[in-house]
C-alpha cells in the first residue's frame, strides 16, 4: 500500500524546482496531483510533468492560476474540486524572491514578494480548508524558508514573507486542529533550483557552503521527501511544526 493511495494532492508552483519534484514524490506515492504553473514560458514543462505523473497510474492535471490572486485561486480550487472531487492535501510552494538591500527596494518590489510568497498561502489556504472541514481531514504545507528563520542581508521582503508563512501556519494549526486539519511548514536550506542558480556563481556561493555541515546544497528531492513525510500519516500526530531541510545550516 502506497503511502498516499487514492489521495488528491494541489501543489502551487509545480512546472518546475522544488515544486515538481514534490509534485512527482506525492505522485510515485499514489496521489492523484493537481498543480500550477504562472508563467506562458513553463508550460510546455507543465505539460511535460502531467504527462509524467500520468505514467504513474495518477491523474494528473496543470492549471495556469496565479497564486497571489485570490479570485483565481478561488476559480482553481472549484476546478480541482469539480475535476478531481476531493483536496486532501494542498502544498503552497509557489513563490520568488527579487532581492535587494532596502535601501534600493521599491514598493512595487516589496508588494510583489509579499502577494507571491504570503498572500498566496492566504488565499490557497482559505479555499481549501472548505472541502477539508467537510472530509474531517486534511494535511495543509507551506514552503518557507531557512531566511524566513535566520534573515539575511539583501532578502527582507524574502524574509518577511517566509517569517509570516511560520506565524499564519502555527495560528492555522491551532484553528482547524480541532478538525482533523493539520498544518505545519518547511523551511529549507540552499536547494539546488532556479532561484539558486547564483549559488554556483563564485564567492557567494562558496561563503555558504562554509556555513552548511553537510557541506553541500540539497537536492528539490529531499524537500519533496520531507513535503511526503508531512502529507502522510507518518506525521498524524505532527501540526503546527516548522521542519528546516537545511543541512544542518547555523541558524
Ligand atoms: P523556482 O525554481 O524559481 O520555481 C518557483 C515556482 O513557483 C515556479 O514553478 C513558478 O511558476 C511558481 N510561481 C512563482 N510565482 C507564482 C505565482 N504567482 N503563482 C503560481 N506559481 C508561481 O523556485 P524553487 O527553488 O523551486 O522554490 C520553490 C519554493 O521553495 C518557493 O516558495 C521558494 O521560496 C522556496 N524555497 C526555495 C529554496 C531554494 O534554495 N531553492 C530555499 C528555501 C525556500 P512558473 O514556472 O510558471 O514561473
Amino acid at each position: 500500500m502506497k503511502l498516499l493511495e487514492g489521495k488528491v494532492a494541489i501543489v502551487t508552483g509545480a512546472a518546475r524546482g522544488i515544486g515538481a519534484a514534490i509534485a512527482l514524490k506525492l505522485a510515485e506515492q499514489g496521489a492523484h496531483i493537481a498543480f500550477t504553473y504562472v508563467s506562458d514560458s513553463s508550460a510546455d514543462k507543465a505539460a511535460v510533468l502531467e504527462a509524467e505523473i500520468k505514467k504513474l497510474g495518477v491523474n494528473a492535471k496543470a492549471y495556469k492560476a496565479n497564486a497571489a490572486d485570490f479570485g483565481a485561486c478561488e476559480i482553481l480550487v472549484n476546478d480541482v474540486l469539480t475535476n478531481f472531487g476531493a483536496i486532501d492535501i494542498c502544498v503552497n510552494n509557489a513563490g520568488i524572491s527579487k532581492d535587494n538591500l532596502l535601501l534600493r527596494m521599491t514598493a512595487e518590489q516589496w508588494d510583489e514578494v509579499m502577494d507571491t510568497n504570503l498572500k498566496s498561502v492566504f488565499n490557497m489556504t482559505k479555499q481549501v480548508i472548505r472541502p477539508m472541514m467537510k472530509a474531517k481531514s486534511g494535511s495543509i504545507i507551506n514552503m518557507s524558508s531557512i531566511i524566513g528563520i535566520r534573515g539575511n542581508a539583501g532578502q527582507s521582503s524574502y524574509a518577511a514573507s517566509k517569517a509570516g508563512i511560520i506565524g499564519f501556519t502555527k495560528s492555522i494549526a491551532l484553528e482547524l486542529g480541532s478538525r482533523n486539519i493539520r498544518c505545519n511548514a518547511i523551511a529549507p536550506g540552499f536547494i539546488e533550483t532556479d532561484m539558486t542558480h547564483y549559488l554556483n556563481e563564485g564567492e557567494a556561493g562558496k561563503a555558504f557552503l562554509d556555513k552548511i555541515p553537510l557541506g553541500r546544497f540539497g537536492k528539490a528531492e529531499e524537500i519533496a521527501n520531507t513535503t511526503l513525510y508531512l502529507a502522510s500519516e507518518l506525521s498524524s500526530y505532527v501540526t503546527g511544526q516548522v521542519i528546516s531541510a537545511c543541512g544542518g545550516l547555523n541558524i
